[in-house]
């Protein structure tokens, strides 16, 4: 008999626990281990902010789903993995022992980088909001109410080093739609401040006509920008950018002025896995091959966003390459089989495709890219825009909530997103 433990229950990590257990006889032992009760669906963070959607709609507890499928659940956070135990020690001290280790537990939000930046209750110095998890994106809603009485001007983007800006976008165009249904747009001005390099780079060196047609947004939507913008310290309503020309010397300081501001942190690996010996990146993200495999560590596999991917290109003010949900999607299912071989002596050379694949909600319309494969040149390399990636979005939030609460291990993005977008069939899986 195997122990398998997977470490966070989030997008990659409860679907890995489905499929695991799916795959392995029954002999074997699956268990999951989460720092909260409860699974949120963290693309639907930006319709909380807004009050688009009520944070039970976007929010499952997990234990009674998983005892349906015979996986045993800890509703605490990992503190210490010894790896070379094979041992997991839990906040309460409980240590748990294990086969293989499955880490999916994706970002540490790194709010300190820039003070001042993020919510207080996540270490920040509470001048900038986030949408990152669904107690901040409920912290933004209790200001926005606020602001909507005595309204100004609005800061969106992301930090230096951030490495997820589909999001910032999309929650400037859906803080912009929201603001124009109550017929306030006109006393917000909104700027978009990203470590990009330009407007559509989104992490991935472009996507597409990514560059013009996010620009053609903005312009539409009356958002100026800035670009190339290390954000260097934030104090009440206002935020201190140093903006680089594209050699990387500085071109422009700017105090851009706010009454409410939301920027995505740069992201870490989180503590307890950062500090295994060996494990991980100076920032603490897990250092895997192709088969989702540590280096350092043969039983331990890893997904989502606390994995090691390089950046696509250097840019000016450092950016990371996104990590989204269907690249998560295939990375699972490579350690699903990758498991399965090797408890039964055979190579595990499941891969991912770790292909890019987003729908960004832009409120009343919205835009979608496929990067295949992340890095250019690529074979598939498009940008497109309308109303059907919003009715796309909210059928993904719908698929994804009742994969989890079903248990099954069903491909949602194969199944559906891609299919929404007219991609039926990609790169055959190993497996
Ligand atoms: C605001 C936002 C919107 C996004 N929208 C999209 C989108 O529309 N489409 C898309 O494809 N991608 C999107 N992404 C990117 C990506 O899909 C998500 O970040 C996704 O949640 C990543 O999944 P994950 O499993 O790696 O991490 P998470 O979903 O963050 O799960 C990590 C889990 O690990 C747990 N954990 C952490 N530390 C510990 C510990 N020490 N012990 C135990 N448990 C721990 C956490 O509690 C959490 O449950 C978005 C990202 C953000 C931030």
């Amino acid at each position: 008999m195997a122990h398998i433990i997977i470490v966070g229950a989030g997008i990659g990590g409860l679907p890995a626990a489905y499929e695991i257990r799916e795959l392995l006889g029954k002999e074997h032992r699956v268990t999951v281990v989460n720092a909260t009760d409860y699974f949120q669906f963290v693309p639907s963070n930006p319709w909380i902010a807004v009050g688009w959607r009520e944070r039970e709609q976007i929010t499952v507890p997990i234990a009674p789903y998983l005892a349906r499928k015979g996986i045993d659940f800890f509703a605490k956070a990992v503190t210490t993995i010894d790896a070379p135990a094979n041992r997991l020690t839990l906040t309460d001290g409980t240590t748990l022992e294990y086969d293989y280790l499955v880490i999916t537990t994706g970002p540490k939000l790194s709010f300190s980088e820039v003070p001042g930046a993020g919510p207080v209750s996540s270490g920040g110095g509470g001048f900038t909001h986030s949408v990152c998890s669904v107690d901040h994106a409920q912290e933004f809603f209790a200001d926005y109410q606020k602001f909507l009485e005595n309204p100004g001007p609005v800061v969106i983007g992301a930090m230096p080093g951030a490495s997820c800006f589909g999001p910032a976008y999309e929650f400037a165009f859906i803080l912009d739609t929201d603001l124009r249904k109550r017929k306030l747009r006109h006393m917000v001005p909104i700027t978009y401040v990203t470590s990009e390099p330009y407007i559509g780079h989104l992490g991935l060196g472009g996507v597409g006509d990514s560059k013009s047609m996010l620009e053609s947004e903005m312009r539409n939507r009356d958002m100026k920008w800035i670009t190339n913008a290390k954000t260097t310290r934030v104090e009440d309503g206002k935020l201190f950018v140093t903006q680089l020309d594209d050699l990387g010397a500085v071109y422009k300081e700017h105090e851009v002025g706010f009454k409410l501001s939301m920027m995505l942190p740069a992201f870490k690996g989180v503590d307890a896995v950062a500090a295994v010996p060996n494990l991980c990146n100076p920032r603490g993200f897990v250092l895997i091959d192709e088969h989702q495999r540590s280096k350092a560590y043969r039983n331990i596999f890893s997904a989502g966003v606390c994995v090691a991917i390089p950046p696509v290109e250097t840019t000016p003010v450092p950016t990371g390459t996104p990590k989204t949900g269907y690249m998560i999607e295939s990375m699972v299912g490579a350690i699903a089989h990758n498991i399965l071989d090797d408890l039964n002596g055979r190579p595990a050379e499941a891969k991912g495709t770790w292909n890019a694949i987003c729908l960004a909600d832009m409120g009343d319309t919205g835009a979608a890219f496929v990067a295949l494969p992340q890095i250019p040149p690529r074979n598939v390399n498009w940008f497109k825009k309308g109303k059907w990636v919003h009715l796309a979005k909210i059928a993904f939030e719908k698929y994804f909530i009742r994969k989890i609460k079903n248990g099954t291990s069903e491909p949602i993005y194969e199944k559906y997103v891609l299919k929404a977008l007219g991609i039926v069939r990609l790169a055959d899986r190993k497996k």
